[in-house]
């Protein structure tokens, strides 16, 4: 059996806790991310909610924004929930100008999109390839406004994408952390999995 994989946190800002403590408890070994030294020997990052012009500015001045832009460009398996979906979409729509933008997913997101009334809000979402619902958070969710077709989408709510995947990089524009279900977790982990299975040879 292969070892079990190593999967980093980006742990600058934001809940990256609770994504930790998930993947530590599917049996993966977990890496809080905060300087680029912390990128080796990961075999998968999350990126997690929090405020993504925030975590733009440490990605920065940790010198960490450059380092993972180009792991990532070399194909590492990453999963952005909330602000870290803002950080991978190709455009960023109500964003600040100098805002990070790792490019990873050929989407458009408007931060903030679901609006003021309802910054937050929950509710069940049927999920690709399972028969039970998941229970969602939302919290100042960004909304994708545009999609490439070659995006794959495993989670709507209203129509709107709020669960999507190309290749090796996920996204989800709500919290999965925040409650019980370790299933988007464990789907990140099969796509980690996988992808070491495929690259090399431990
Ligand atoms: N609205 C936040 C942002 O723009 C994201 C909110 C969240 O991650 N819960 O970064």
């Amino acid at each position: 059996m292969n070892a079990r994989p190593v999967v980093g946190v980006l742990a600058l800002q934001g809940a990256f806790a609770a994504h930790a403590d998930r993947l530590a408890s599917l049996g993966s070994a977990v890496v809080e991310v905060r300087r680029p030294d912390h990128l080796a020997g990961i075999d998968g990052i999350v990126l997690p909610g929090g405020e993504s012009t925030a975590m733009s500015n440490l990605l920065k001045s940790s010198g960490l924004g450059d380092d993972l832009a180009s792991r990532l460009r070399d194909g590492l398996p990453v999963f952005g929930t909330c602000a870290g979906m803002i950080l991978l979409a190709e455009e960023i729509l109500d964003g600040r100008e100098d805002q990070v933008s790792f490019g990873v997913l050929p989407i458009a997101v408007r931060r903030n999109g679901y609006g003021r009334q309802i910054d937050s809000f929950e509710c069940d979402l049927a999920l690709a390839g399972r028969s039970e619902s998941f229970h969602a958070v939302f919290i100042r969710a960004p909304k994708i406004e545009r999609i490439d077709p070659e995006v794959e989408v495993l989670a709507t709510h209203d129509d709107v994408p709020v669960l999507v995947r190309r290749g090796t990089a996920m996204a989800s524009s709500f919290h999965p952390e925040l409650t019980g279900d370790p299933g988007i977790h464990q789907m990140f982990l099969d796509v980690v999995e996988h992808n070491v299975s495929n690259t090399h040879v431990r």
